[in-house]
This record gives structure tokens, sequence and C-alpha cells, in this order.
């Protein structure tokens, strides 16, 4: 018995990553789970993968910043595999510049993936959640909510995240709905390793430089995040909601 069977999830950016980690998880722990990324081939991968390991799964390929792209991914969703229960916001992507050479490119896109795509996810998730009366919406926020040099774009939808979180919570509550967010700091996945080669340095290098400020001493890995997510979905996390779970190895850990 997984602790989410019978349950259907929907994870964004799901081809590769913290969020092909969060798919790996969920449909570990019961669920079935819909891949959604901009890069279909890698979702069709995972799902074969996940079908190969005994679970249920769909991919789909879909922008979370075009509405009616989030439109057909969730009714897509709904008519592969039942039902809806648990939305995982986590595309992403990075422009990071400092402010005086940020593009408005640089700040629409970063916006537009993050904090309007969770927006138009949540917004197209929460009417099939309603009309059963049960949802979870958790959505990946950063440390660099807090702030975080060149990335004014990035850190302004990170909070942003977290503000929408509590939003949901306080609206959705009512109908048996729960948002959370996760915080995480440094992962080691694509973006950390294209952040490093962009800086001149080895991914090792970087990630080694990075763990001097993180209390645990090391950098994080996609699963250790995904965990996290899969008791945020779960019963075990039933009163919880409008949360911010960090997870950063420490109290600050460093800002990604
Ligand atoms: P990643 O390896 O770059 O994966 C991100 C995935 O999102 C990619 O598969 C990407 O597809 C997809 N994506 C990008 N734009 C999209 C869009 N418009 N619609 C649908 N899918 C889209 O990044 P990651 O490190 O796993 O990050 C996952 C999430 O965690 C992000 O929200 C990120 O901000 C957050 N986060 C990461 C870290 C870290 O240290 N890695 C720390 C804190 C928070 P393509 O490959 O086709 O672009």
């Amino acid at each position: 018995m997984g602790k989410l069977d019978g349950r259907v999830a929907l994870v964004t950016g799901a081809a590769r990553g913290i969020g092909a980690a969060i798919a790996r998880r969920l449909s570990a722990d019961g669920a079935a789970v819909a891949l959604a990324d901009l890069d279909l081939p890698g979702c069709e991968a995972l799902a074969g993968e996940l079908a190969q390991a005994g679970g249920r799964a769909l991919a789909i390929g879909c922008d979370v910043s075009d509405a009616s792209a989030v439109q057909h991914m969730v009714d897509a969703t709904i008519a592969g595999l039942g039902q809806l229960d648990i939305l995982v916001n986590n595309a992403g992507i990075i422009r990071d510049n400092l402010l005086f050479k940020m593009t408005d490119d640089d700040w629409d896109r970063v916006i537009g993936v993050h904090l309007r795509g969770a927006f138009l996810c949540a917004r197209a998730a929460q009417k099939p959640m309603v009309e059963r009366q049960y949802g979870r919406i958790i959505s990946v926020s950063s440390t660099s909510a807090l702030g975080n040099r060149g990335q004014a774009n990035y850190s302004a939808a990170k909070a942003g995240i977290q503000g929408l979180t509590r939003t949901l919570a306080i609206e959705l509550g009512k109908f048996g709905i729960t948002a959370n967010a996760v915080a995480p700091g440094f992962i080691d996945t694509d973006m950390t390793r294209a952040t490093a080669q962009r800086m001149g340095v080895t991914p090792e290098a970087f990630a080694a430089g990075a763990s001097q400020y993180i209390s645990l001493g090391r950098i994080g890995q996609p699963s250790e995040v995904a965990s996290v997510v899969a008791f945020l979905a779960s019963d075990d996390a039933s009163y919880v909601s409008g949360q911010v779970i960090y997870v950063a190895g420490g109290p600050a850990g460093i800002l990604m």
C-alpha cells in the first residue's frame, strides 16, 4: 500500500531535474502521474520508465505560461487518468543578470513561467478539485525568494509564489484543498550546472564552494526535495496549509 494509492498527480517541468524526481517519488508512492513539460519527448521517456516500474503515467507537452495550453494540460490529465488530486507547480527557468543589465524579456519570461505559470495552473486545477472537495497544490519556491544578487526577476517570482500559496490556502481551504510551497536551496540539477558553466567553473567546484555556506556541508539532491513534496501531497499533511518549507540543508541554505 502506497501513501498516494488512488491519487492522480500533475507535475509541471517533469522532464528532468527536481520535477522528474518528484514524479518518480509520487509514482513510487502509488499516484498516477501526468508529466507536463515543454520537452514532450523527455516526458514520454519518463512515462515509459514509470510504467516499466509498475506505475501509471501520461506525458503532456505544455508551456505553463500559456493559458490555453494549461487548460488543455488539465483536461488531458482528467481525460487520461480520470481525475486530478495533486498539482505540483515546478516548471522553471532562470535568466540571471544584474538589475542594470536585466532586459524586459529576462523579467517577463521568468515571471511568466514561474509566477504566471503557477497562477494559471492553480486556477485551472482548482475547478476539478473544488468539484471533488479535495486537492493538494504544491508549488516550488526557492531560497532566492529572500533576495539574491543577479536574480531580481527570479527572486520576485519565487517570493510571489509564496504569497500566491498563502492566498490559495485561504481561498480554497473550505473546499478541502491545501496549498503549500517548498523552497529548495542549492540542488544538483541541470539548472545549477548551467549556472556553474556561465560562471566559468566546473559544477563540482561550484558545488564545493556553495557547500561552505550550507549547514549540512553539501548541496542537495532532487530526491530530497521530492520527499518533502510527497509528504505535503499525502494525508500525513492533511492539516498543513499555507506553509513554506525550506529544503536547503540548514536554516539559511544558499540562495538559488
Ligand atoms: P531544470 O533541470 O532546468 O528543469 C526545469 C524543467 O522545467 C525543464 O524540463 C524545463 O523544460 C521545464 N520548463 C521550463 N519552462 C517551462 C514552461 N514554460 N512550461 C513547461 N515546462 C517548462 O530545473 P530544476 O533545477 O529541476 O528546477 C525545478 C524547479 O525548482 C524550478 O522552479 C526552479 O526554479 C526550482 N528550484 C531549483 C533549485 C536548484 O538548485 N536546482 C533551487 C531552488 C528552486 P526545458 O528543458 O524544455 O526548458
